[in-house]
């Protein structure tokens, strides 16, 4: 690609920024960058320098302080009202990255006790199955799996599950 195109947008950039470029400049610029790695990272770089700018000459308001302590104020009463909430789903992705993160150790325990006793594949890839569904107290549905967790942090009456 020839020097020239890319000072030609790199100008177009610029002027798009501020005085605005006319549709058939835009879809050139467009498709340049599409095409343009180098380009596109200096029109990434403009509209970020130029986003900075106009965020820092927005001047502060006289009630900022007021309303700040405000929404802080709101916020922790927010988050007293729902700290159990926080719980359940803290809850809800341990045990899940924990079986995920989990599930690869079973896979090739089970396979090599399963070489080991010479079984054919099929019996410990079964195996694996039904470690999994152990593990997940052999209900699958997370359905179940959420309600017990709110059962367990107190959000929900215990129900009688068969
Ligand atoms: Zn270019």
């Amino acid at each position: 690609m020839s020097q020239e195109l890319h000072t030609r947008a790199e100008q177009l950039i610029a002027q798009e920024r501020v005085e605005g470029i006319p549709p058939a400049d835009q879809h050139w610029l467009r498709q340049h960058l599409a095409q343009c790695p180098s380009c596109s990272a200096r029109a990434t770089a403009t509209e970020q320098a130029l986003r900075s700018l106009r965020s820092l000459s927005v001047p502060f308001p006289k009630t900022l302080a007021s309303r700040t302590q405000f929404r802080v104020r709101l916020r922790a009463q927010q988050l007293r009202a729902e700290p159990r909430w926080r719980m359940v789903w803290a809850a809800c992705g341990v045990s899940w990255a924990f079986g995920a993160a989990t599930a690869p150790y079973v896979w090739r325990g089970l396979e090599w006790a399963g070489h080991r006793m010479s079984l054919p594949n099929i019996i410990w890839e079964l195996g694996f199955g039904l470690v999994g569904a152990a593990r997940r107290g052999g209900r699958s549905h997370p359905d179940d799996r959420q309600r017990r967790t709110r059962q367990r942090v107190g959000l929900e009456a215990p129900t009688e599950l068969s």
